[in-house]
């Protein structure tokens, strides 16, 4: 792996970069270090080995993932419109936290052109025959097993009610060691053998424990993890560089054809959020993003400007695969011809032990719906604890009766000092959580909701409405089951409000056969931008159906071996490629810039503007900008410190010219983008019956695409009360790349392009709102000898120039020609 002297910064150059270790990242990264590739994986978290999982509750308060609130952990929750996702944050992504099941997607679900309630459809351009050796590769990598005891309680009442209900169920292959080896019986707490590629924690394995706490990180190393066996056997080719703790935040392709990737390094021992930290660059022939669903959307979504003809896709055939927990409470049974307790024990054993599988029409054997599966959801013993707790109605008469009985024993039984059997009894039996069980269900949900960026952050439009029938079908058959093992069925408390949990959500980057309908070809390469690929649950064009892992998975691996079959072209590898870094290069000239030049007498006024409004891409005149952007939800705002250094030079000059600093936010442009040199002009005389606000910034996108945005504010008595608007309204273009100001010889113009100019890449109007100009007021400064002139002068060319143009022209009945 070199580092390049490119330009003024020096680059790091690779022949791959792969965003995220989840079961995309993983596969994609040892596929290629296997193949001689040279690999940086950057993977956002941390690295758990066994006994490195937090469980007493001080460590699972700070499991969870938040570096803006100091948070590193493994836990990564997101609330979104419909419904909450889990994933997960570390080396080996959804696999620390998974529940082990991989299963194949049933080959009659790789539907085509099936329709959809909501509109659009569903089509997998790829079916089963496309992925064959590829899960069966996975699957040889990973190790997967069924669960071997006969005698757990949860698994056959689960199987036992399953058959009783006239339903299929058996055992999945699940990603977990029950024995030291195939010939070997299962056997609790067994040390495992280290694989021949050794393993990158170098730390001790045992077969599983039965405990229950896959979904907190496995603490004996029995999950056969990504960790254990793809990424250790990846950093063994000595191909691999893993890195965790580095967090990617943008990219773009350079005219040379490489990747430039932006990152950022976290060190929970300094904490600072994300976007706090510097980014530094590294370069590629391949960017495989791999960050999971929410990861890869988001990180295409805000680096869209830098993917020029990105399918408009993009965020699309989003879905929960059809995620539903259910809860059955107070199994029963009938023995002797009495009503007892049937103790299911949910906390023994893998949390999946066994799966049913519901027909789909698509099956073609007279089924009808969307087909599902459903799986025995166990859970690590202390939840047992929280189970009881709940029941406090219950617990408190009982333990009231046990205070009682120790004041009766202390005023008239002395002689009685054990106590065991109270409290005990103060404990109480257990029933309630001993005959709980939780259900999964999973399947063929609707895949119409989208993902799109809110105020720069991820959003997502989904509602379980178009997938009512499927969700109730998968009630009905949890229900079934709670009825045979004489349980009551309950909803997660979720569903009241019209909210499921999803562990799978998939799509955002969907594979299609074409560039409208998929972000991606058949192969998982983004259309149109050679170089990039998507290998991770975002590739899905809809549910899979049953766990997805292994189909993701499988997927990276057929996108590989595609990859490895073409020609491996190098683009940039040779020295001397110069990346761009816009920052530098505007900061640079910034000592050119008139309204910059510094007299260190001089006295400087500045204040901060905000504004708000709607812009869009694709069209070049402000006012249809607007009526689109506002159609379609798109809003841009900036603050920005206007500052004239020197009121002097700023009243003299008739274009009283300054500086803009602070920061834009569009999500047609990926959010937040810094502006990295500003230009203001108050109040600019075009010669003809009008002044001029003038705005330009040079700002640079997420995915460090080079953007103008000029705009103006139209000072000019009309009819009517016009001056709060004129001056608080802004027509807005956004241009490519970093577009000058024109030289002051030149008369003042708007600075706006004919609409169908090339450079124009859209555009829309931002107004000044009541409160926001009520902060501006207070926003006014003066540094320097002279401060209270300076506000003065200021003050007074600010009005000054509006009795100029509103009321003198009233008064006298001749419009303002005069220069300011
Ligand atoms: C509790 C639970 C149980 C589950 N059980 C099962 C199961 O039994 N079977 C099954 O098939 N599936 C299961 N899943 C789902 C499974 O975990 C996911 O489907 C799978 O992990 C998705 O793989 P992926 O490659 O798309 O992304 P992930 O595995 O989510 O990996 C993405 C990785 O990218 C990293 N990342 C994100 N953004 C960035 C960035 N900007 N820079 C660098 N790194 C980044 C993340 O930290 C993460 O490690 C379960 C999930 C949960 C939460």
């Amino acid at each position: 792996m070199g580092e390049i002297r490119a330009g003024r910064v020096p680059t790091e150059y690779v022949d791959a970069v792969v965003v995220g270790s989840g079961f995309g990242g993983s596969v994609a990264t040892y596929r290629l270090a296997e193949a001689g590739k040279q690999v940086v994986l950057m993977e956002r978290g941390r690295s758990y080995g066994p006994g490195d999982f937090a469980r007493s509750p001080a460590e699972l308060a700070t499991a969870f993932w938040d570096p803006s609130e100091k948070l590193y952990g493994l836990f990564d929750a997101w609330t979104l419109r419909g419904l909450e996702g889990l994933v997960s944050s570390g080396l080996g992504g959804g696999s620390l936290i998974y529940a082990n099941v991989l299963l194949r997607k049933d080959e009659k679900w790789f539907v085509n052109e099936s329709p959809l309630p909501g509109g659009g459809y569903e089509s997998w351009p790829i079916g089963y025959r496309d992925l064959e050796q590829h899960y069966q590769r996975v699957e040889d990598m990973i190790g997967v097993n069924r669960y071997p005891y006969p005698d757990t309680a949860k698994t056959n009442a689960f199987e036992q009610a399953a058959r009783a209900g006239g339903h299929t169920v058996f055992r999945p292959p699940l990603a977990v060691s029950f024995s030291t080896d195939a010939s070997s019986p299962a056997q609790p707490g067994r040390m495992l053998p280290l694989a021949d590629y050794g393993n990158i924690h170098g730390k001790p394995r045992t077969t599983c424990t039965l405990c229950g706490e896959c979904d907190l990180g496995c603490n004996s190393g029995a999950k056969n993890t990504l960790d254990h066996n793809y990424l250790s056997a990846a950093a063994a080719t000595g191909n691999a560089d893993l890195r965790t703790l580095h967090e990617v935040r943008g990219f773009s392709r350079e005219t040379d054809g490489s990747w430039l990737v932006r990152y950022v390094v976290h060190d929970p021992q300094h904490p600072a959020a994300t976007g706090d930290l510097p980014e530094r660059l590294i370069r590629c022939a391949k960017l495989l993003l791999a960050a999971g669903t929410f990861g890869t959307s988001y990180l295409l979504l805000r680096n869209r400007m830098t993917l020029p003809g990105i399918s408009p896709a993009l965020g699309t055939r989003f879905s929960s695969n059809g995620d539903l927990l259910g809860l059955l409470f107070n199994a029963s049974e009938q023995v002797e011809g009495r009503t007892i307790p049937r103790r299911l024990y949910g906390n023994h054993g893998p949390v999946i032990t066994s799966t049913v599988r519901v027909a789909d029409a698509a099956d073609g054997n007279g089924a009808t719906g969307r087909g599902y599966y459903l799986q025995d959801a166990g859970y690590p013993a202390f939840f047992n604890w929280l189970m009881e707790l709940s029941q406090f109605r219950q617990a408190l008469p009982r333990a009231g009766k046990v205070a009682a009985k120790i004041i009766e024993n202390r005023l008239f039984q002395q002689n009685r000092s054990s106590i065991s059997a109270d409290l005990a009894m103060a404990l109480g039996p257990g029933s309630f959580s001993s005959t709980a069980l939780p259900l999964l269900g999973m399947g063929r949900d609707v895949p119409d909701g989208r993902m799109y960026l809110r105020e720069g952050r991820l959003a997502a439009d989904w509602t379980l409405s178009t997938s009512q029938e499927y969700f109730e079908s998968v009630r009905g058959t949890m229900r079934g089951i709670g009825d045979q093992l004489g349980a009551a069925f309950k909803d997660n408390p979720l569903w009241k409000a019209q909210r499921v949990v999803t562990v799978h959500p998939l799509g955002g980057a969907p594979i299609g056969a074409n560039d409208r309908v998929g972000v991606c070809d058949p192969w998982s390469a983004v259309y149109g931008q050679p170089g990039l690929y998507v290998v991770d649950g975002a590739a899905m064009p809809g549910p899979v159906g049953p766990n997805p892992s292994l189909t993701i998975a499988a997927m990276a691996d057929r996108a590989c071996e595609h990859l490895l079959d073409q020609q491996w072209a190098s683009p940039g590898a040779a020295a001397g490629a110069s990346p761009a870094d816009a920052a530098a290069e505007d900061t640079a000239t910034d000592a050119q810039d008139p309204a910059g030049l510094l007299n260190p007498r001089a006295t400087s006024v500045a204040f901060t503007e905000t504004m708000r409004g709607h812009v869009t891409l694709g069209v070049g005149e402000p006012k249809s900008g607007l009526e689109q952007a506002s159609l379609r939800h798109e809003r841009m705002m900036f603050t920005l410190t206007i500052t004239a250094k020197d009121i002097e030079r700023f009243t003299d000059d008739p274009r009283h010219p300054a500086s803009a600093e602070g920061f834009l936010d569009a999500d047609v442009l990926g959010g937040h983008c810094p502006v990295l040199r500003g230009w203001f002009n108050l109040f600019v005389p075009d010669g003809q019956q009008r002044r001029l606000m003038l705005y330009r910034l040079h700002i640079q996108s997420p995915g460090g695409r080079k953007l103008t945005m000029v705009g103006f504010k139209d000072i000019q008595d009309g009819p009517g009360l016009d001056l709060w608007p004129d001056t608080t309204t802004l027509f807005v273009q956004l241009l490519d790349g970093h577009v000058f100001p024109p030289p002051p010889e030149l008369p003042a113009a708007s600075g706006l392009l004919a609409s169908e100019d090339p450079a124009v890449l859209g555009s829309g109007v931002l107004y000044i709102e009541p409160l926001d100009f009520a902060r501006q007021l207070t926003t006014f400064r003066a540094q320097g000898p002279r401060k209270l002139q300076a506000l003065s002068a200021f003050g007074g060319l600010f009005l000054g120039s509006l009795y100029r143009s509103y009321l003198a022209p009233r008064r006298s009945g001749k419009p303002d020609h005069e220069p300011a």
